[in-house]
C-alpha cells in the first residue's frame, strides 16, 4: 500500500519561530515546562478568551516543538484526528491525520475545546496519554510510539459544563491541569493596550468595564466579558471607533441578547468612560 507522510518541510511550518507575546500570569510556564519534561499530558482549564491558545503558542515557541492545533467540533471523528486512506488515482494512499503528524514528529498537539468532540474521539487519546504514550492507527493495524518530544495539550472551559458535556473523569485524571482565568487587573491592562495599540489608560477603563460586567455573572450572564473582546475594543478604538460606541460592539453585544442586561452593560460602559 502506497504511503505518504508529510515531509520534514512541511512540519517546519508548525513551528513558531517569532516569540508570542505572552505575559506570566503565575507559574504556568514552570508547570507546563515540568510536566513537559515528565512527559505529561496537560490540560488547560478556563473560561473562553483568557489566554490559553496564546500561552499554548508561547510555551511551543520556548520548548522548540512544532504546534499543531486541533479546534474540536461535534462531528470530529477518530479518523479525522488519527488519519484515512483516500483514493488517488489508482493509488489509495494513507494520510496521516493532525494527531498522528504531532505523534510521528514529535511536536506539542494542542485538542482546544476538547469537550466538544465526540466521546468515541476523546477515547483514542487515552493509550497516548498513559505510561504507553502510543497511538493506535487501527486502520493500518500499526501502533506508533510517541517520541519523548510529543506532548498533548488539551483546553477544556468549565463554565460550559452540563451533564450532557463533561469530560469523563477517565478521560480528565489522564492530565495535569492548569486553572486560568483572566489575568489581574494591571498585568490585563497592559495586554490589553500593547494587543489593542491604545493607551495604558484606556486599557486600564476597558479592563475596569471587564470587571464590572464580569460581577453580572450569575445574574443572567453565562460567561463574563473576555479579554480577548478587552482587546477588540482597543482594536476598535485605535482605528478611531468612539470609546464608548467600540466598547457597546466589543463588551456588551457580544455576550449577551437579553436587552436588560445589555442596557445594565451600557450602564456600566457609560459610568466608567
Ligand atoms: P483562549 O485560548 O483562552 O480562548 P486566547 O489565548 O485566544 O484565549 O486569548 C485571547 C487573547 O488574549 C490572545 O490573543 C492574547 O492577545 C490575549 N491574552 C490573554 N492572556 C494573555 C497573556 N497572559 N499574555 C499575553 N496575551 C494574552
Amino acid at each position: 500500500m502506497a504511503e505518504r507522510v508529510l515531509t520534514e518541510r512541511a512540519i517546519e511550518e508548525y513551528r513558531i519561530t517569532d516569540e508570542p507575546f505572552y505575559l506570566p500570569v503565575g507559574n504556568e510556564t514552570e508547570l507546563f515546562e515540568a510536566a513537559y519534561h515528565a512527559r505529561l499530558p496537560v490540560m488547560l482549564k478556563g473560561p473562553t478568551g483568557c489566554g490559553k491558545t496564546r500561552f499554548v503558542e508561547y510555551m511551543a515557541w520556548r520548548l522548540n516543538r512544532p504546534l499543531i492545533t486541533v479546534a474540536c467540533h461535534e462531528d470530529l471523528s477518530a479518523t479525522d484526528l488519527v488519519g484515512r486512506f483516500l483514493l488517488e488515482g489508482e493509488e489509495t494512499v494513507w494520510h496521516d491525520g493532525p494527531l498522528t503528524t504531532a505523534v510521528r514528529y514529535g511536536a506539542i498537539c494542542y485538542l482546544d475545546e476538547v469537550v466538544e468532540a465526540r466521546k468515541d474521539t476523546v477515547v483514542i487519546i487515552h493509550p497516548l496519554t498513559d505510561h504507553r504514550r502510543r497511538l493506535p492507527i487501527e486502520k493500518r493495524g500499526t501502533l506508533l510510539e510517541a517520541p519523548p518530544e510529543f506532548m498533548l495539550v488539551v483546553s477544556y472551559n468549565p463554565g460550559y459544563q452540563s451533564i450532557l458535556k463533561d469530560l469523563k473523569q477517565s478521560t480528565r485524571q489522564r492530565f495535569v491541569s492548569i486553572e486560568f482565568d483572566y489575568p489581574p487587573p494591571e498585568l490585563e491592562a497592559e495586554i490589553v493596550a500593547r494587543e489593542g495599540g491604545i493607551s495604558l489608560e484606556m486599557a486600564r477603563d476597558l479592563v475596569l468595564i471587564g470587571q464590572k460586567v464580569r460581577n453580572l455573572r450569575g445574574h443572567g450572564l453565562e460567561e463574563g466579558v473576555s479579554t480577548r473582546l478587552l482587546i477588540y475594543a482597543a482594536q476598535l478604538i485605535a482605528r478611531g471607533i468612539a470609546p464608548i460606541a467600540a466598547a457597546e460592539v466589543a463588551l456588551a453585544f457580544p455576550i449577551t441578547d437579553d436587552r436588560d442586561l445589555q442596557r445594565s452593560i451600557r450602564e456600566i460602559i457609560t459610568t466608567v468612560i
